[in-house]
């Protein structure tokens, strides 16, 4: 694990990377009464025409983390410093992505990847709600199998019942915070047999949010017959600022838009979705993010009511699998782009 500490006199020490092991941390440390932590996913892939290894547009994750330190009073760093020190800690850690002649490659694990998962959390030992002033920045890594999942089923609680995100609250910041709250509807949707919840807000607006811990992506026609791709807007705050999800936007702005194809950015509610369902305008859902990736979304359950949605092809949407397959184009070096920076 990659290792630095903040103090607030004397700054940013010396990064170390060293084995993995538990943390010796003071009972009245800031992180585990105040939650002074943040924390990023990214990952790591195997280019598989060079071998090289590489990261996905790593300087929106240190842009996103800056924001999220800031927001729970932890120190902000140098953005280029941080993609040094996990490009750095990714090179030590890479001999675990599967490759011809370290390691032998498979059929099934020729997609492997390592997540990454920098995070920071407030050291300082003192009882009192003030702003850390020692802190801890680390960087740990797992290997993981890349895994086609079954298409998810989302449940919608009403915004009376749960909320995950606020204006002017925490929900665009990647705090432990805004997690552990999510577990027990979620693990209650899971009984019922759905994989995860559809964030709404507001209960008269019924705004679409996230999905889990995912941004959400719809592609319908509209009343006038375009095709729209539409996720939530940034602005109030609600949702988190998803690499995934700029990535997308990014690709199909680029790629797929058009005078009859949009690409918005809007904030859209559930209601909207039932209804495109009911008049067959509902082209597909997708939930994406590090984690999922590109996840095709089969069924939203909403007041009691389960909601299909197409897959035109098989498991997956035409579109969400169009992008899907773009990005592990980029990720895996299959064509030359400048979000995959090798380490
Ligand atoms: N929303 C939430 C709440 C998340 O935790 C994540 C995962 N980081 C995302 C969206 C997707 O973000 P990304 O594409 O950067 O992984």
């Amino acid at each position: 694990m990659l290792i630095a500490n903040w103090n607030k006199t004397t700054g940013w020490g010396a990064p170390s990377i060293v084995p993995y092991a538990p943390l010796a941390l003071d009972p009245a440390s800031s992180v585990l009464h105040y939650a002074t932590e943040c924390f990023e996913g990214m990952k790591a892939y195997r280019n598989k025409r060079t071998g090289k290894v590489c990261i996905f547009r790593p300087e929106l994750n240190a842009r996103r983390m800056n924001k999220s330190c800031d927001r729970v009073s932890l120190p902000t760093f140098d953005e280029t410093e941080f993609v040094k020190l996990v490009q750095k800690f990714t090179a030590v850690e890479k001999r675990y992505l599967a490759w011809q002649g370290e390691v032998e490659m498979t059929e099934t694990d020729d997609s492997d990847f390592l997540y990454l998962r920098p995070m920071m959390i407030g050291t300082s030992a003192r009882l009192g709600v003030t702003p850390p002033n020692d802190a801890m920045f680390l960087i740990i890594a797992s290997r993981l199998q890349s895994y086609n999942s079954k298409p998810l089923r989302l449940l919608a609680p009403s915004p009376e019942e749960a909320v995950r995100a606020w204006p002017g609250g925490f929900g665009n910041a990647k705090v432990g915070g805004n997690y552990g709250p999510t577990m027990k509807i979620q693990t209650e949707a899971a009984k019922m047999g759905y994989d995860q919840i559809l964030w709404l807000f507001d209960a008269k607006r019924r705004l679409v949010t996230e999905a889990g811990a995912a941004n959400f992506f719809v592609v319908w026609t509209t009343p006038k017959g375009t095709t729209e791709i539409v996720t939530c807007p940034l602005t109030e705050g609600i949702v988190l600022e998803g690499v995934t999800r700029q990535s997308v936007l990014d690709l199909a702005r680029e790629r797929l838009a058009g005078p009859s194809f949009n690409v918005v950015e809007r904030e859209f509610s559930i209601d909207e979705i039932v209804k495109a369902a009911d008049e067959g305008r509902l082209i597909e859902a997708f939930a994406c993010g590090t984690a999922y990736f590109i996840a095709p979304v089969e069924l939203l359950g909403y007041e009691g009511r389960q909601i299909e949605i197409p897959l035109k092809m098989g498991t997956s949407g035409f579109y969400a699998q169009t992008i899907r397959r773009w990005l592990e184009e980029i990720m895996y070096g299959e064509t030359e782009h400048q979000w995959a920076v090798t380490v």
